[in-house]
C-alpha cells in the first residue's frame, strides 16, 4: 500500500459540515460527487497533502445512514492507495482478511474501491483504491 490517500468521515448534512470543514481548513471544498449505487453524496477537502471525503446518505438503506445510526457522525473509513487493487484482494484474502466486496466497484473521485470488514482490521474500515486508467473497462 502506497499512502493514506484519504479519510472519511460520515455526516448527517453535507451542506453543514462543508460550511464546518471549510472553516477549519480555511478553504473550501474542491469538488462534490453523488455515488448513487451506494447511495452517498460526497464533498472532498484538501488539507496540504492529505484529503478529507464527507459522506452523507442519500437514502435510508445507505451504509452511511446505518453506521450514523449504530455510531453517530464520525470517521468512517480509512483509504489506501494501492497500485494494483486485484492483485491486493488475492494477497489480503491469503492473510486472512475478509473483503466486503470481492469485485473492486467504482466510488467517488475515479477510483476503484474495496472496503475490508472492520471485524477482521481492528474495527476499522478499511478502503482500498486504485485509479481508473483510461484503458480499463469497469
Ligand atoms: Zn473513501
Amino acid at each position: 500500500m502506497d499512502k493514506i490517500e484519504h479519510i472519511g468521515i460520515a455526516v448527517k448534512d453535507l451542506e453543514k459540515s462543508n460550511q464546518l470543514f471549510a472553516s477549519l481548513f480555511g478553504a473550501p471544498h474542491y469538488k462534490i460527487e453523488e455515488v448513487v449505487s451506494e447511495g452517498v453524496k460526497t464533498s472532498f477537502f484538501k488539507s496540504g497533502p492529505n484529503k478529507i471525503e464527507l459522506l452523507q446518505a442519500t437514502n435510508p438503506e445507505s451504509s452511511i445512514a446505518k453506521f450514523i445510526e449504530k455510531k453517530s457522525e464520525g470517521i468512517h473509513h480509512i483509504a489506501f492507495l494501492v497500485q494494483d487493487i486485484f492483485a491486493e484482494i488475492v494477497r489480503l484474502k491469503k492473510e486472512g482478511f475478509v473483503v466486503l466486496n470481492e469485485t473492486p466497484k467504482k466510488g467517488a473521485d475515479n477510483k476503484l474501491v474495496v472496503f475490508l470488514h472492520p471485524k477482521t482490521t481492528n474495527g476499522v474500515l478499511i478502503e482500498l483504491c486504485q485509479e481508473i486508467h483510461i484503458s480499463q473497462k469497469i
